[in-house]
């Protein structure tokens, strides 16, 4: 299948895109690493009359260190994600998540900004990027702001991005020392997206009780969500008595997807079941 007609542009800078963006209005559209929008457009879904290409702008591809933060690029890959020595040692949970998305190919030219942006509502990352609570960088040609991930993801599709602006970086304060955590997911086998995914993150006080539980649920609803009555569940209980009971609130309030992949009950199902699995293995592995 071929997409329609469109022009391509290349920007150089992120002044430059914006500028685009601004000019194209809405016909134009950026690419990243094309693996969400390419085969939208061949599907016809999209037909962007412009593409602005922001594939060459290297520094929105860097993964440093700044003010105690842990800055991740709106184009870093999600291979340069799960290779990251800083994004292993600072931030366990992204790298896993990283590590678990599509195929080899998809992780290759696929980027952490395009993923965020395009808010698949059974993408990978925004679990983890919502139980990392990371704020995320907003550029317009007004100039930039930052957004909560927990403020980020608004419907199916649609974030706080606005049209004319683009996905710049996301920070995240590095995961307390002896947090446990992990992403874990029921995946759609052909393309490995998530039929439900779970980030979990648990830190244990002195007495071995939950201090601090943040649990993000992806594939569950057309957006992405903290599941806080699971978290509110667990605060200062100890987790082997409250684990079960706290995952039973998973989908509680959710109007669950369903699709030919899975039924809404189902789908809610996998979510109470993963987020169960998920904070027990995340709080087996926190030290008190
Ligand atoms: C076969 C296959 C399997 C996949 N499996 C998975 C999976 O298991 N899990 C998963 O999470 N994802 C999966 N994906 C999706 C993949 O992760 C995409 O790469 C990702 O969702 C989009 O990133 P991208 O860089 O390719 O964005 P693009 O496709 O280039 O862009 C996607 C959308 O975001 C916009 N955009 C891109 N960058 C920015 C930015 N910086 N600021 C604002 N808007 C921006 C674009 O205009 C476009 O609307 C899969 C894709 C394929 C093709």
């Amino acid at each position: 299948m071929f997409p329609a007609s469109f022009e391509y542009h290349r920007a150089s800078s992120v002044k430059e895109a914006l500028s685009m963006l601004q000019q194209f209005g809405e016909d134009g559209k950026l690419l990243a690493g094309g693996h969400s929008l390419i085969p939208m457009m061949k599907l016809r879904l999209a037909q962007p009359a412009h593409l602005v290409d922001i594939g060459g702008i290297r520094e929105l591809a860097a993964i440093r260190e700044d003010g105690g933060k842990v800055i991740i690029g709106g184009l870093a890959t999600h291979y340069a994600v799960e290779v990251s020595d800083l994004v292993r040692a600072k931030l366990g949970m992204l790298s896993g998540c990283a590590a678990v998305i599509g195929d080899t190919q998809v992780r290759n030219r696929g980027t952490i900004g395009g993923s965020l942006a395009h808010a698949d509502p059974a993408a990978d990352y925004p679990a983890a990027v919502l139980a990392l609570e990371g704020e995320i960088r907003i550029e317009g040609t007004a100039g930039s702001r930052t957004v909560k991930a927990d403020e980020f993801f608004l419907d199916l599709m649609t974030t706080a991005v606005q049209p004319g602006e683009m996905l710049t970086q996301v920070a995240f304060a590095p995961v307390a020392a002896g947090a446990g955590f992990i992403y874990v997911k029921h995946r759609q086998p052909a393309s490995g997206f998530a039929m439900v995914g779970v980030a979990a993150l648990v830190t244990l006080d002195k007495k071995g009780n939950c201090e601090r539980v943040r649990v993000g649920i992806t594939g569950l609803g057309p957006k992405p969500f903290r599941a806080k009555a699971v978290e509110a569940a667990l605060q200062g209980k100890a987790p082997a008595q409250a684990i079960a009971g706290a995952a039973a609130h998973a989908a509680d309030g959710i109007d669950a997807l369903s699709d030919i992949h899975a039924s809404a009950d189902f789908r809610a199902e996998l979510a109470r079941v993963y987020t169960r699995r998920a904070l027990e293995t995340a709080a087996s592995r926190a030290k008190a």
